[in-house]
């Protein structure tokens, strides 16, 4: 039987289609960042937990029937399961955005596009084929897709839906059987979309999710030998960690990490079309988003105009309570707030200007995790204010005025994710966009992360492999060839 969507409650974890809890008997709170009150509990996971879930999903592709159904059948549980998304539409994104802080209207955002990321896939599963490749007189050789087996998935707090359903609708769609770890400090919504998937027809054991600490229930399932690949979604520190485990059993894997991505200002740039979308891909979940541009790289002939512009916006903007009509809602935590003030007092040592910030409502709870957008500028390219990735709403001003020093700039850091251009020159920004190491280049638009349909992944610190899009079932499924002599 289905946990209901009531939020205040005790989730368990979802194993071979039933809820289970935590061998242990041990459960973790679950607090709402707006006041910081715990308002439901979560199973606390362990070896023995992680264990059953693998097993389960194990069995599942073993003995069927998902392994045996078609791809078209595959597709349709996966569209139903699309369908029922937008059916419950409105407990999800409530769940979504108490769990995480996030202003409900994000979180609405976010569950209609996890709904299109089943649409996307549903309709794709029958739709990957292989090739037939010419070979020698006499033979006859050709490529199919098959999945991987059992993948391990571990994702984080600051888009569980999104990243939750973009990895399930893509892993079902070629086959696999999945076992989900979300992040202790918010993921229940993929819980609810595991039991919808249920409901859609998705057979038993086929999506498990088993929820912990990352240092336990994380590890366990990157360690685990019985899993086939494995995908993680999260910092750069922990991506490591994982795919250190993950070698261990020589097991492939795909690393989402963070970004520090670059938006770069060109004296031509139309400033009424940049500017509101400079300050939504910064406030964005409340800059708790890794392809957040949180680098503002601004000529030189505009940078005042640009610093007035900016700051009167900045002054108006306001965080509050995940359900107040808010810009921003709060941090995830008090230690991401305890993080964002290091890079504050940082900032403060090294004397970089503020030049605007927001503030906090004054009836936001004082238990809440906020932290006021805050506008920085000029910041020297090499610090650390414009080196690592935040995760808050902080954005850093850095002039340019030669094309070269933008490219340089923009390269400057160990991350390579998203980057946006803004330029009225058609050949200036194909340059650019081929001269910029990043995933996702966006060329007079920044949509931090993209559609569900765009590949989307990291150069260089920012992770390797690709999610979304039909890449994201290139990753999610192995090739095999089959060599057939027949003279
Ligand atoms: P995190 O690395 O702390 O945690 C991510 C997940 O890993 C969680 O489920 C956590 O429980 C688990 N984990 C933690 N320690 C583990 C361990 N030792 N072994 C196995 N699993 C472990 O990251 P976070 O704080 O949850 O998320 C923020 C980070 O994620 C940021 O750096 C952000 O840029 C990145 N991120 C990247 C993308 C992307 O697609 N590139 C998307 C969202 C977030």
């Amino acid at each position: 039987m289905a946990q209901t969507i009531a939020q205040d409650k005790q989730w368990s974890n979802l194993i071979g289609g039933s809820h289970q809890e935590a061998a242990s008997g041990l459960t973790l709170d679950v607090s709402c960042p707006s006041d910081g009150q715990i308002f439901c509990t979560i199973a606390r996971s362990g070896l023995d937990d992680v264990d059953a879930a693998v097993k389960a999903a194990r069995t599942a592709l073993e003995t069927g029937p998902w392994s045996r159904m078609t791809a078209t059948e595959r597709g349709r549980c996966i569209s139903l399961l699309g369908q029922l998304v937008l059916d419950n539409h409105s407990e999800l994104a409530a769940l979504e955005s108490r769990d995480t802080g996030k202003p409900l209207r994000q979180a609405e955002t976010d569950i209609t596009v996890s709904a299109r990321y089943f649409e996307f896939y549903g309709g794709a599963a029958d739709k990957v084929m292989g090739e037939s490749i010419p070979v020698l007189d006499g033979y006859t050789a050709f490529t199919l897709r098959e999945p991987h087996g059992v993948i391990g998935s571990i994702i984080p707090w600051n888009y569980p839906a999104q990243i939750g359903s973009r990895i399930i609708g893509a892993g079902l769609a070629m086959g696999n059987c999945l076992v989900i770890k979300p992040a202790e400090a918010a993921g229940l919504s993929v819980l609810r979309m595991a039991e919808l998937a249920l409901e859609a027809g998705v057979p038993s054991g086929v999506l498990n999710v088993v929820t912990g600490l990352g240092e336990e229930a994380g590890a366990a399932l990157a360690s685990h030998t019985d899993i086939d690949f494995l995908t993680f979604t999260g910092s750069p520190e922990v991506g490591s960690q994982v795919q250190r485990a993950a070698g261990v059993n020589h097991i492939g894997t795909t690393l989402e990490l963070g970004g520090k991505s670059p938006q770069l200002l060109f004296a031509d740039a139309n400033l009424d079309d940049a500017l509101p979308v400079v300050v939504n891909a910064i406030i964005q979940n409340a800059g708790q988003t890794c392809s957040a541009g949180s680098r503002l790289l601004v000529h030189h002939d505009i940078w005042e105009n640009v610093i007035e512009r900016l700051s009167a916006r900045f002054e108006t903007l306001v965080a509050n309570r995940h359900d107040a009509d808010a810009d921003l809602g709060p941090l995830i935590s008090h230690g991401q707030a305890e993080r964002l003030q290091t890079f504050m007092t940082l900032a403060h040592d090294l004397d970089i200007p503020v030049l605007a910030a927001g503030t906090i409502a004054q009836d936001a709870p004082e238990s809440g995790y906020y932290a006021a957008p805050v506008l920085f500028g000029p910041v020297p390219s090499g610090c650390a204010l414009a080196q690592e990735e935040i995760f808050g709403p902080v954005l850093s001003m850095i002039p340019f005025r030669e094309e070269e020093e933008a490219v340089r700039i923009a390269n400057g850091t160990p991350f390579g994710l998203v980057a946006g251009v803004w330029t009225a020159d058609t050949s200036r920004s194909m340059r650019m966009a081929r001269a910029i190491r990043a995933g996702q280049v966006y060329i007079n638009g920044y949509g931090a992360g993209g559609g569900v349909e765009l590949p989307f992944g990291g150069f260089k610190k920012s992770g390797h492999g690709r999610e979304k899009g039909m890449a994201s079932l290139m990753e999610l499924s192995a090739v095999k060839t089959v060599i057939m002599k027949h003279g």
